[in-house]
């Protein structure tokens, strides 16, 4: 099968991704073979590649958003059929036995296996993965609108659930590239007032065009004049945002991380934490984080921006998302 494959971790700009040719894949027991139709861009394949969160397996062909439809089935799967079309999230594999599945916490399994990090992903034509960790995708989404719900939209909306934003609410959102213009579109849906702080004039103007009342940079004299917010999300991995966060929620507020890496978040005043503010991180996502997110999404019916890129090109496009420089989400078309 055609792949795109990373042998040793290095700057995206040195285009370490190379078209590889690897031995077509076989189903085991209780796996599915995707053939995979596309795969959506994610800043997490950015920091695999550049040896931020090393991965696990070398080489590895990244990619954790994948839409593929079912051609192999392996011994004993009786949940999908052939031609059913479906979808594979970060979260690969889970034990079912440690202490955090056992009470709903399998985000944080003690032996947690992910998409493209240890194990292959993907950016490939075919993929594998055990039947229970396959999500079917609703009719009301195209593959390349499907994609990118997967991990930018569904750890994005374990975050703002993590913020405990409540329906209604005043909603800080800091950065703005994939996971943030799906999930407003939810918090949109919940009537919640939403506030957008990016550098981008792009981002500023998607950001009021799916319902920010407000969209400006962080940390700005403008930004100072809003009212206080009542829960923040941050989806850029730039620790100093924590701090202008902090300093814009309101007593008891909660604060959630999006981001699997983040900078440094530098020293604090422990003023601006006091009066129960919380922080906190967030990590992967459950299996019913998919199921409840393709149920709301659906619903809505969530629409991503898309830019869609060939897998020859998968260097070019990470390089673009590394910039800030893709309106919403990247999609890479397979097959
Ligand atoms: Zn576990
Ligand atoms: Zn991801």
């Amino acid at each position: 099968m055609r792949a795109m494959v990373l042998r040793e971790t290095g700057l995206i700009e040195q285009s370490p991704l190379m078209a590889a040719e690897l031995p077509d894949p076989a189903p085991g027991p209780g796996e599915v073979r995707l053939a995979v139709q596309v795969c959506a861009l994610c800043h997490t394949d950015l920091h695999i590649i550049e040896g931020e969160i090393a991965p696990h397996l070398r080489p590895i062909v990244p990619g954790h958003q994948i839409i593929g439809r079912i051609d192999q089935l392996g011994a004993g799967v009786t949940r999908f059929q052939l031609g059913d079309r479906v979808g594979v999230p970060w979260l690969y594999q889970t034990d079912q036995t440690c202490h955090y599945c056992k009470n709903g916490k399998e985000n944080l399994c003690e032996h947690g296996q992910f998409t493209g990090y240890d194990a292959h992903g993907g950016y490939a034509q075919y993929h594998l993965v055990k039947a229970e960790y396959a999500y079917p995708i609703p009719e009301a989404f195209s593959d390349e609108q499907a994609a990118p719900l997967l991990c930018s939209g569904v750890v994005g909306f374990r975050a703002l659930r993590l913020s405990e934003i409540q329906p209604g609410g005043r909603l800080g959102i800091w950065g703005f590239g994939a996971s943030a213009h799906i999930n407003i579109q939810v918090a949109r849906h919940w009537n919640c007032e939403i506030f957008v702080f990016t550098r981008s004039p792009e981002h500023q103007k998607l950001a009021r065009q799916l319902g920010a009342v407000w969209a400006g940079p962080s940390g700005s004299p403008e930004a100072a004049k809003l009212p206080r917010l009542d829960a923040g999300v941050i989806y850029a991995p730039a620790g100093p945002l924590v701090i202008d966060a902090l300093k814009m929620l309101d007593k008891g507020g909660t604060l959630a991380l999006g981001g699997i890496y983040m900078t440094p978040i530098p020293e604090i005043d422990y003023q601006i934490l006091w009066s129960e503010r919380t922080v906190r991180s967030v990590a992967n996502s459950t299996r019913q984080d998919v199921i409840d997110l393709l149920q709301v999404a659906s619903e809505i019916p969530v629409k991503s921006e898309i830019e869609m890129f060939d897998l020859a090109e998968l260097n070019t496009a990470l390089q673009k998302l590394k910039r800030s420089q893709i309106n919403g989400s990247g999609v890479v078309r397979i097959n």
